[in-house]
């Protein structure tokens, strides 16, 4: 199957730009020149990845991206020219799945979304992989996909990736920096974004999100998913 990306881009050559990057490694694309032109073309079309700009005309990308995640789990590649931790932390508590600053090198850029588009069109493939069965909540590794009561949670990649990562290692309490190495595949970067993804696991997951039973923060150390909690586990 093809991959169709949406690249919501105000400024014209930057998104014919990125739309030839992507032409080249066999990838169609649509430009949208503001969040809400993106939100039309999601209405006629359908994709598999956005990039997002961050400085748009009208709504702005965060504010796209908090609307279009209140009913889409759509990977999504942030484009953005302002540099900072902020940026990124807000983005990825929004829902970004990757970031990628301006200027960007296209080699970088097409093989970030070519590595979304692996992860997240690799569950739709038609193999059921073993599960692993917590509290009602039902996990598939390879399918991406976690379920509570037989129906589907949203999760974008990250926030399924941790979690599988700790669901995988139960019983050991990872740090911070332990997790980021693991997940995002890199040596460094803002560990603080860790936390974020606990904190919104954990709001889709707890029961109580303040008083956590299944990922618990061992002081000191980190972050440990609790054995017990595993069905055939005691
Ligand atoms: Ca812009």
């Amino acid at each position: 199957m093809k991959a169709r990306v949406l690249i919501i881009e105000d400024e014209p050559e930057l998104g014919e730009l990125v739309q030839l990057y992507l032409s080249k490694d066999g990838i169609d694309s649509d430009i949208a020149v503001s969040a809400e032109a993106g939100f039309e073309s999601m209405a006629e079309g359908s994709y598999d990845l956005i990039t997002l700009d961050i400085n748009l005309p009208g709504m702005d990308g965060f504010e796209f991206l908090q609307d279009l995640r209140q009913k889409s789990d759509i990977p999504v590649l942030i484009l953005s020219a302002r540099e900072g931790d902020e940026d990124i932390v807000l983005g990825l508590g929004l829902g970004a799945d990757e970031f990628v600053n301006k200027p960007f090198s296209p080699k970088v850029l097409v093989a970030k979304i070519r590595a979304i588009l692996r992860r997240s069109l690799s569950g739709r493939d038609n193999f059921i992989p073993d599960s692993i069965a917590f509290g009602p909540f039902s996990l598939s590794p390879e399918g991406y996909y976690l379920e509570k009561n037989s129906n589907r949670i949203l999760l974008s990649t990250k926030e399924f990736e941790v979690l599988r990562f700790l669901v995988q290692n139960p019983g050991t309490a990872f740090t911070p920096d332990e997790i980021y190495r693991t997940v995002w595949g890199q040596e460094y970067g803002d560990i603080t974004t860790v936390g974020v993804y606990i904190q919104r696991i954990r709001k889709k997951i707890e029961n109580s999100p303040a008083l956590p039973e299944y990922i618990l923060t061992i002081h000191g150390r980190g972050y440990l998913f609790d054995k017990r909690k595993l069905k055939g586990e005691s």
